[in-house]
């Protein structure tokens, strides 16, 4: 397994740093946001450390994207959103802050602009409900 000691997503994937886990697999891990761009906000990562969509192998850019299309539709059945954006940043200037490559599922309502992820802490006790109505809808 590639790991980098220094990274966030790492230490998450390998249980050394804690997340508002909803999912995983021998492969994936799927996490709450912890500032959310909307309710419901997630992120899906490979538990293999690969800083970006250039250098992720064929394996885990599969496996997460088969876990994105599965947590999309939890997160469908659990809040049911208008709509969602599944998105993905690479590189410092186009606004990737955390180098493990991820996959951003957040949620849309119609009439609602999402906030900008990253930047504002949401409250750990609502980001738990909507988290524990997701995992019920897995
Ligand atoms: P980006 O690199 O722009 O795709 O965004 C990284 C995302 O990771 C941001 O939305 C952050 O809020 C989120 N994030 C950073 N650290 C953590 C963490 N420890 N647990 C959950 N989400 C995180
Ligand atoms: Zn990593």
């Amino acid at each position: 397994m590639i790991s980098s000691s220094n990274c966030i997503f790492c230490l998450i994937a390998s249980g050394q740093a804690p997340a508002n886990c909803v999912h995983e697999d021998a492969t994936t891990l799927a996490f709450m946001d912890v500032a959310p761009a909307s309710d419901g906000h997630l992120l899906v990562i490979p538990r293999s450390h690969h800083e970006s969509i250039l250098d992720v192998d064929d394996g885990a850019i599969t496996d997460v994207a088969r876990a994105v299309q599965k947590m999309a539709r939890a997160v469908q059945k659990a809040l049911t959103p208008d709509g969602m954006r599944v998105s993905q940043f690479n590189g410092r200037a186009a606004g990737q802050t955390v180098f493990h490559y991820h996959v951003h599922v957040v949620p849309i309502r119609a009439g609602e602009r999402p906030a900008s992820h990253g930047r504002a802490a949401g409250d750990p006790d609502r980001i738990e409900a909507i988290a524990a109505r997701i995992r019920a809808s897995l």
